[in-house]
């Protein structure tokens, strides 16, 4: 199933072979209750408790690559960590991977799954990720996988030069965003529709 699943990402339009070797190496079907196991490799989200839903391989594939841009990855900061699986794929494209998450029952959860995947290049915290990680900045890649409704702002210092922050952006239409710290700017980029759960402020 997970060849399969690489496959599709290729016919989908994915390229980055590092981001297609992570895909086809990380068993997503560990991050979803077993009642939908069998549905893990499906090409669409699928609940994982309080309200929330792991992104489909597609979208997380398409923000690996974009996270990228073709670079190794020293540094990167997730926020929204969700059930785990899009910090799974970073920590196999990056040396080491900062998580955060709002919800503490959600990171728990995170945190047995990527422990069972022995994923030891990843800090998670349970933090609200609006504001980033200051303390442990900056990173080569910054990816959000829940929708701001405006580009947060508080992020841009935390981007190394040469650093790349990936999120979706809009309230009724979303898009994919990437905003790219360039030694001159910060060069903004507005990409496909995406639907992700919206970022939400606070801890819970
Ligand atoms: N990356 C996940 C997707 C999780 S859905 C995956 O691969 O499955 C988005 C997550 O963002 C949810 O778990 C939600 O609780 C979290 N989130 C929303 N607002 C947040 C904030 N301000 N700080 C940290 N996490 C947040």
């Amino acid at each position: 199933t997970r060849v399969r699943l690489v496959e599709r990402l290729r016919a989908q339009g994915i390229k980055d072979e590092v981001v297609l070797d992570a895909m086809g190496s990380v068993p997503r079907h560990i991050f979803v209750d077993e009642a939908l196991a069998s549905r893990a490799y499906e090409d669409c989200s699928l609940p994982i408790g309080f309200g929330q839903t792991i992104s489909n391989p597609h979208t997380v594939a398409r923000m690996t690559e974009l996270l990228r841009g073709g670079r190794t990855l020293g540094k990167v900061l997730e926020i929204g960590t969700g059930c785990g699986y899009q910090t799974a794929v970073l920590a196999r494209v990056a040396q080491e991977v900062y998580s955060v998450e709002r919800i503490a029952p959600l990171l728990a959860k995170a945190r047995t799954h990527l422990r069972e995947l022995r994923a030891a290049n990843v800090k998670v915290k349970h933090a609200d990720g609006s504001l980033g990680l200051a303390d442990f900045g900056p990173f080569d890649g910054i990816i959000m996988t829940a929708a701001a409704t405006h580009v947060p702002e508080a992020l841009l210092p935390q981007l190394a030069v040469g650093g790349r922050l990936v999120f979706p952006i809009g309230t009724g239409e979303q898009r994919l965003c990437l905003i790219e710290h360039t030694a001159e700017e910060y060069r903004q980029t507005t990409l496909e529709a995406v639907k992700f759960v919206p970022l939400l402020p606070g801890l819970a």
